[in-house]
């Protein structure tokens, strides 16, 4: 069974920021895709402004001429990810994640397909979490999506803080918000999203965060993550536009002064030593 609510946005919509759309939008090799985005749980799964994570997406294809398309799937929908591109799944509390882990693994099946067929997913903190073998909370093990090896145990106290990492994926630091009682650990051979420049990272003491696996992203970073860190945001649509097309899709360069001025003022607090 399919529910789904869905809404298209029209490629190129004005927002004021003609600036920031690229020089000779029209010759990018972007103009004219589509990218299609499941947005998973977000009335149960969405703290610290985990949705602007959605906005940030949408915008970076709008101003490409890229047309996406969210879907967003809720508590009891059971939607298929064939023509997903980019599924994303935010943070929660304890109980929130509770209640929807039980819905994600009546679709686990699919999403192990989806990712092991290079599918993009993008998954903050709670999500992160539910993306491993199991999140213990005291005497209460919540069973996970077993997709990626990792095993995450609930500590006291609550990491929280700013948060600053060096990725790979990401030609300036990484930068957000934590804030959580789980402990990751990853298996071996799992790559991690970054090293933690600053914050608490995976665990608080081995100086790892988060996880690369194939063309999935977890991470313990809110703020929401991407508006701040636009190199991730094009990571993520780059690899989601390869896989539908079957070609490097090169993006057209937008005008990120705002984007790394706002992360350069949190790498700046931070190396200040501000929490
Ligand atoms: N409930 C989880 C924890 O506390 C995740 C929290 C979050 O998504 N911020 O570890």
């Amino acid at each position: 069974m399919r529910e789904e609510r869905q809404t298209s946005v029209a490629a190129g919509s004005s927002d004021g920021r003609a600036q920031g759309r690229p020089e000779g939008a029209g010759r990018s090799t972007g103009q004219g895709l589509r990218l299609r985005i499941a947005h998973l749980f977000p009335e149960l799964l969405n703290l610290y402004g985990d949705g602007g994570n959605i906005l940030t997406l949408v915008k970076r294809c709008q101003w490409r001429g890229i047309t996406p398309e969210v879907m967003e799937v809720s508590y009891g929908e059971r939607p298929s990810f064939s023509d997903v591109d980019l599924a994303f799944i935010g943070g929660g509390s304890d109980r929130e994640q509770a209640i929807v882990c039980e819905q994600l693994l009546a679709v686990g099946d699919e999403l192990r397909s989806f990712v092991e067929d290079d599918g993009v997913l993008l998954a903050v903190c709670g999500g992160y979490q539910l993306l491993g073998h199991s999140y213990l909370m005291g005497d209460r093990r919540l069973e996970g999506l077993s997709l990626v090896d990792l095993d995450t145990d609930r500590g006291d106290p609550r990491l929280i803080g700013n948060i600053e990492i060096e990725s790979r994926i990401q030609d300036m630091p990484i930068v957000g918000y934590e804030n959580h009682g789980g402990r990751t650990t990853l298996g071996p051979g799992v790559e991690p999203l970054g090293r933690v420049r600053h914050g608490h990272g995976n665990d608080g003491t081995s100086g790892m965060e988060g996880c690369l696996y194939r063309n999935v992203v977890g991470t313990y970073i809110h703020g929401p993550l991407l508006p701040k860190n636009p190199g991730v945001a094009d990571w993520l649509i780059g690899r989601a536009l390869r896989r539908r097309y079957g070609r490097a899709v090169e993006l057209a360069p937008l005008d990120d002064a705002q984007e790394r001025a706002a992360n350069a003022v949190m790498c700046a607090r931070m190396d200040a030593g501000e929490k």
